[in-house]
C-alpha cells in the first residue's frame, strides 16, 4: 500500500484518531485545542503499524513550522505533499 492509500484509509484514520485521543485534542507543542489538528509522522519506518512516538498531534500553525524546518534539513518527502 502506497502512503497516500495508506493516508486515507480506515486504519490509519483509527491510529489518527487515537493519537489526538491521546494528546487530548490538543497540539503538542503549544497545547491549542482547535479543530484542525493534524496527526504528523515523525518518521515513516512504521507506518502502518505507528507507535506513539512516530506520530506528532499538532496544530496548524505548529505543523507549518516543523514543515519549514523539514524543508530547511532538505528533508523533503512525501509528507510535506500528503500531511
Ligand atoms: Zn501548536
Ligand atoms: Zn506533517
Amino acid at each position: 500500500m502506497s502512503y497516500f492509500d495508506y493516508i486515507r484509509s480506515d486504519s490509519w484514520q483509527r491510529v489518527r484518531k487515537e493519537a489526538m485521543r491521546k494528546a487530548k485534542f490538543r497540539c503538542q507543542v503549544c497545547g491549542t485545542r482547535t479543530e484542525k489538528l493534524c496527526a504528523h509522522h515523525n518518521n515513516y519506518s512504521n507506518l502502518g503499524r505507528e507507535r506513539p512516538e512516530d506520530l506528532i498531534i499538532l496544530c496548524s500553525s505548529c505543523h507549518q513550522l516543523f514543515h519549514d524546518r523539514l524543508a530547511l534539513a532538505e528533508t523533503k518527502t512525501k509528507e510535506a505533499l500528503y500531511a
